[in-house]
């Protein structure tokens, strides 16, 4: 197989692909809502036999560097990658960005934003479930949190370790999923903010996990603001789905993507590796960006 790699830099030698060569494009860390350190996550993927592999925390570039030095101790292949949520109306469109700067200031102060802004709506959550009656302060979700990015993933499991809910998928059914009594809809970027954010950070755009946004019309307005890749391989989309999604592909003329969307203990059902990404699909991302 023809080997079309960017440009190697920071003395990072990177895996050249074969047929066999397994590639994860979707980790968590703690520096959003994983549960392990960028550096454990990594080793947990070499572990699983994975040579190639991205984190790609929610609005958060700090587990970048972390992850790099530890991908290159290990001799995996690293790219640098963010998940950022897109309101588009009343939904929420995932948006991957692959190959990004994590220098870029203007990733950092977006993201800093980000971050104050769910802190904001967190403690809007919290008050509405004391509202509710439930005993659960700011503090309990900063303290499962551990960084500055505070997800609903965060504010379930620290109502299950209280004993509030059975389970995490309680908390949402009971509590904080779209439209519960306790949900605050948060500031999300506009389509065109994530699209050319990622861009000018010299990174290439995809449309995360489209069967669970089932939001298919929409994916001819994404490719036309400048979305190149699409999430075909992930854990919850059935023979069906990556069959209609390379179809999609297909017509757009966008890669496919693939990744297990890897949340540590938090989501204790999803390992690493459980979605693969394709080598002659990797090829085809390669284009877009430089490492
Ligand atoms: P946020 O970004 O703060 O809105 O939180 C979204 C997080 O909550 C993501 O990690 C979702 O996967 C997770 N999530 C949403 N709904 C559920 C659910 N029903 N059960 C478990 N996790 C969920
Ligand atoms: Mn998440
Ligand atoms: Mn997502
Ligand atoms: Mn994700």
């Amino acid at each position: 197989m023809k080997y079309r790699g960017a440009k190697p830099s920071r003395g990072m030698q990177p895996v050249v692909p074969s047929a066999a060569t397994l590639i994860d494009l979707h980790l968590h860390s703690w520096y959003s809502d994983g549960t392990a350190r960028p550096s454990a996550v990594v080793r947990q993927a070499k572990d699983a036999g994975f040579d190639i592999i991205s984190l790609t925390d929610h609005d958060s570039v700090h587990g970048i560097v972390e992850a790099r030095e530890t991908c290159r101790a290990l001799g995996m292949t690293f790219i640098p990658g963010i998940e950022l949520s897109v309101g588009l109306g009343d939904d929420e469109v995932h948006l991957l960005g692959y190959g990004i700067d994590a220098k870029l200031k203007t990733l950092q102060r977006t993201t800093e934003l980000l971050a104050g802004e769910r802190a904001q709506r967190m403690e809007r959550m919290v008050a509405a479930l004391q509202h509710q009656g439930l005993s659960i302060a700011f503090e309990d979700v900063r303290a499962v949190a551990g960084s500055e990015v505070l997800s609903r993933l965060h504010l379930a499991t620290a109502l299950m370790d209280k004993g509030l809910v059975p389970d995490r998928n309680a908390a949402f059914q009971r509590y904080i999923g779209t439209g519960k009594p306790a949900y605050v809809r948060r500031h999300l970027l506009s389509l065109r903010e994530a699209i050319d954010l990622i861009r000018e950070a010299g990174g290439v755009a995809v449309m995360a996990h489209p069967g669970l946004t089932r939001r298919d019309e929409l994916i001819e307005y994404l490719v036309r603001l400048g979305v190149r890749g699409l999430e075909v391989y992930y854990p919850k989309h059935d023979f069906v789905d990556i069959a209609r999604y390379r179809k999609v592909c297909a017509k757009f003329d966008l890669f496919a993507t693939g990744g297990s969307d890897y949340h540590g203990s938090a989501k204790p059902d999803i390992a690493i590796g459980a979605a693969k990404m394709p080598p002659e699909e990797y090829e085809k991302l390669l284009k877009f960006i430089s490492l």
